[in-house]
């Protein structure tokens, strides 16, 4: 079925088709090699003192995790499954937080169990509920604060409106008293979480500068001492033609220059930013085959064996302007664009589009085609029960050998979790 072409393109040397021919199709690969490199880059960007966290909701499979974590990360998780996925991946239990706004009282006496750095709070209402189910020695907590400011840099913003994450600004103005009643839990610090998809580095100096004196003006005013500040993150990964990559040095920069004057006043402090998109964006490839080319009323479509059921941001919702994800043909790469293609996936739905008029070398059936920076928020954020295709495989590319890292859902795996009544 795969013919190997002279040009095709190669993961760490390993022709792409031998990869799907190996693990099938559609398929998530992701380049172990670069997510380290991308990590060590930021590592050595930022300033020692700031600890960096892989949000694992971007790319929760076990093995990302541990990548990172071997490389140094700690990992924010936000639900039972995310945390045991952190502690498999060897994270340490104090280089582990849990956030989330609606934690259940299980996730809640896991984090207890398992004596995570921090529980971050995201409402007074949790705050008691923890500090009754707490231990004796009590837990570390972290207010998560919705900022009176907002951030213009991000294009999901979180400050100054009214949300479901965090206790707004306002509201802890005035929980001094409650604060002071609580027995178990200790409030040692402040979360911040002003967006996702930053792509301007001065909006994320500005972020921290902002979020490092809210915490240094709430311990000051509530009372509690700052041992631990999270100043979020939400660096971008430019996807669309209109999107220009985040100068990630110049953001290290900036975010340095204002922790450094946050530490000269509160030396000790530990300060984490959280990243998820931009440790795990970047080493993924989700790699589909064409099954047809067909033309309907003058326009080219690419119909392939996978589309929005694994990887739903493609789709670049509401826009009128093309907004395609950089898609490539992995069999012939080199050669130039030959017609704009429209590629779509399996689905029966007009929305299965993963890409509106890419231009594209030929596309023959049974090519290779690839959405490039597709590492975060791929499988686990899209609906892959839709139309019971099923969850792909997932496959790491790790000093030059692949690792099948997750399964492709089988039938019987779909089917097996479903009951037949008698009828
Ligand atoms: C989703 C999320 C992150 C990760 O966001 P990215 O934009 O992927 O880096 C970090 N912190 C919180 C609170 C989140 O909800």
């Amino acid at each position: 079925m795969t013919e190997q072409h002279p040009s095709e393109h190669t993961v760490q040397g390993i022709p792409v088709s031998a990869l799907a021919e190996q693990f099938g199709t559609p398929l998530y690969l992701y380049d172990g090699d670069r997510l380290r490199s991308t990590y060590r880059e930021l590592r050595d960007l930022l300033d020692p003192r700031i600890d960096i966290f892989y949000s694992a909701k971007a790319n929760p499979n076990v093995s990302v995790c541990a990548v990172l974590r071997a490389e140094g990360a700690g990992i924010e998780v936000s639900s039972l499954a995310e945390l045991v996925t952190a502690l498999r991946a060897g994270a340490r239990p104090e280089d582990v937080i849990f956030l989330g706004p609606g934690k259940s009282a299980e996730e809640l006496r896991a984090c207890l169990d398992a004596g995570v750095h921090a529980v971050v709070c995201e409402s007074l209402e949790e705050l008691t509920a923890l500090d009754a189910m707490a231990p004796p020695e009590g837990v570390r907590v972290l207010l998560r604060v919705n900022p009176v400011f907002s951030n213009k840099g991000s294009r999901l913003s979180m400050g100054g409106k009214p949300r479901q994450f965090g206790i707004d600004e306002e509201i802890l103005d005035g929980a001094g008293p409650l604060l002071r009643s609580l027995s178990r839990v200790r409030v040692e610090g402040v979360h911040a979480y002003m967006g996702t998809r930053i792509l301007d580095a001065d909006a994320v100096a500005a972020n921290t500068r902002g979020i490092l004196a809210l915490a240094g003006r709430l311990s000051a005013e509530l009372g509690f001492p700052l041992r631990t500040v999270d100043i979020g993150g939400g660096l971008g990964v430019a996807y669309f033609d209109n999107e220009k990559d985040l100068d990630v040095a110049a953001a290290a920069h900036g975010v340095n220059a204002e922790v450094a004057a946050f530490l000269g006043e509160h030396p000790g402090c530990r300060v984490i930013t959280e990243l998820g998109r931009y440790l795990a964006g970047w080493c993924g490839l989700y790699v589909v085959r064409a099954r047809y080319v067909k033309q309907s009323r003058g326009e080219w479509f690419v119909v392939a064996d996978g589309g929005t059921n694994h990887h739903m941001a493609a789709v670049g919702i509401g826009s009128f302007v093309k907004r395609n994800f950089p898609i490539r043909s992995l069999t012939r790469p080199e050669e130039p664009g030959r017609r704009p293609y429209t590629v779509t996936g399996p689905l029966c739905t007009p929305n299965d589009v993963i890409g509106k008029q890419v231009e594209l070398p030929d596309v023959e059936p049974g090519d290779l085609l690839g959405v490039e920076r597709s590492g975060a928020y791929g499988p686990s954020a899209s609906p892959v029960l839709f139309l019971s295709h099923g969850h792909p495989a997932e496959v790491l590319v790790l000093d030059g050998n692949a690792h099948l890292v997750r399964r492709r859902d089988t039938v019987e795996d779909l089917l097996g979790r479903q009951i037949l009544v008698e009828v």
